[in-house]
């Protein structure tokens, strides 16, 4: 695959295997990570990538794009196919930027937004104080009720009154249950706004039909690529047939360039494949996974926010173990397991801290693993928990981790090697 790169940059090569390594021996957890198909490796490093492209099929600033045209068109018809939706712009470059879009799209500078709060389960583009979106329009946030975790509609629909928003936006990065899209799809017509959902954690499992699916419900509906969908690095926006234009206007010219056709053709084999059996018999596992965790997770003492999952990511609650969130992710990294440390709702540590880490489901499933695995996961975790601090715990983790996974390439054998 990089014979090339082989030949002429050495020690580029060298940290390219050294990454697959990593990937290959460690045990992944990491909510937003997934593995890719080599399929869609072939498409994003291929010969799309020489042409520069603007406009839309049938109307394009630049020459030579007939065969662009097509791929666009297909890529576009299988995305709504997939997501029973009735138009889809896939040229955002990843789930922030196709955010920004729909933004871009229907708000103007100082208009009111009302998005779930960083902290409690949001994203950073949703408006948070440190991204630049906060500058240009005026965000308000909801959160959960901090005894269940889970988000209070009733106070939503409250402040949703009071605060008139243009834009009423739902989606989360850490949120482990269910969202109610009808819900909010109606608080939003209630006060008169736009409503807009970021799957873009969920995509996969909405795909294969196995969780619900906010696209009847809301105006627009954002997505990364990668995640649960398993694709290409990059971003996806459907909406409802009313508001083609405004949203692909947004697009371009509104904020964006030329596209990637590159990772278009890598959206364009995942919509397909994300129809097939085998792509639903992996997100089955996912949450077959994700809920056996959650019980061998209790059974050890760990406290879960919101007390379970609906989907393909766990919140823990470290507070019970005596640890944080950034020496809980520190110590499993060197112990072979990679995850995220993540704020619980009102943490009383810092984001930089946390009380909390955050466990994906979706890259072992991939690998095929199953209960016996996880259990064997879960009684890891714990042994870390139990002993952050000590090497010689941690590198006799790590030798455990590496067993467990041994016998479950991330990829068939050829694809990595040259
Ligand atoms: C990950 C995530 C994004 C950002 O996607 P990128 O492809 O990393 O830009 C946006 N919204 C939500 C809710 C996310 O979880």
């Amino acid at each position: 695959m990089l014979k090339y790169v082989k030949e002429s940059d050495p020690e580029l090569y060298e940290l390219t295997m050294e990454e697959a390594d990593r990937q290959e021996h460690n045990i992944e957890m990491i909510a937003s990570e997934s593995t890719v198909p080599p399929e869609v490796m072939e498409m994003a490093g291929s010969i799309w990538t020489n042409k520069t492209l603007e406009g839309y099929p049938g109307a394009r600033f630049q020459a030579g794009s007939e065969v662009a045209d097509k791929l666009e068109t297909l890529a576009n018809e299988r995305a709504c196919r997939l997501f029973k939706a009735d138009h889809v712009n896939i040229q955002p470059y990843s789930g922030t930027t196709a955010n920004y879009v729909v933004y871009a799209s229907v708000l103007d500078p100082g208009d009111r937004v009302l998005a779930m709060r960083l902290d409690q389960g949001g994203h950073l583009s949703h408006g948070s104080k440190a991204n630049w979106m906060s500058k240009q329009y005026d965000f308000q946030h909801y959160g959960v009720d901090p005894a269940t975790g889970l988000i209070d509609y009733e106070a939503l629909e409250k402040q949703a009154q009071e605060f008139r928003p243009k834009l009423l936006l739902a989606g989360a990065s850490s949120y482990p249950r269910l969202i109610d899209y009808e819900k909010i799809g109606q608080i939003a017509k209630d006060v008169g706004a736009y409503s807009m959902v970021d799957m873009a954690h969920v995509a996969g499992l909405v795909a294969a039909g196995l969780i619900p699916s906010p696209i009847p419900y809301v105006d627009f509906v954002s997505s990364s690529t990668t995640k649960t969908l398993c694709s290409a690095r990059a971003g996806m926006v459907f909406c409802k047939a009313e508001y083609a234009k405004k949203l692909d206007h947004g697009v371009f010219p509104g904020s964006l360039g030329s596209m990637h056709l590159t990772t278009m053709a890598a959206k364009c084999w995942s919509f397909k494949y994300a129809a097939s059996d085998e792509f639903k018999e992996i997100m089955q596992r996912v949450l077959t996974n994700s809920k056996y965790m959650c019980g061998e997770l209790k059974a050890h003492g760990f406290d879960l926010v919101c007390g379970t999952s609906d989907n393909h990511l766990i919140v823990v609650d470290l507070r019970s173990k005596g640890v944080t969130g950034k020496q809980m992710q520190t110590a499993l990294d060197k112990a072979g397991i990679t995850v995220s440390k993540q704020q619980i709702p009102d943490d009383p540590e810092s984001p930089m801290v946390t009380s909390g880490i955050r466990i994906g489901l979706t890259s072992t499933a991939q690998r095929g693993l199953k209960e016996p695995e996880i259990k064997r996961i879960v009684e890891l975790i714990d042994r870390v928990a139990a002993d952050p601090e000590n090497e010689e715990n941690l590198a006799a983790v790590k030798k455990d981790a590496m067993d467990i996974v041994k016998d479950h390439p991330l990829y068939p054998a050829g694809v990595l090697e040259d």
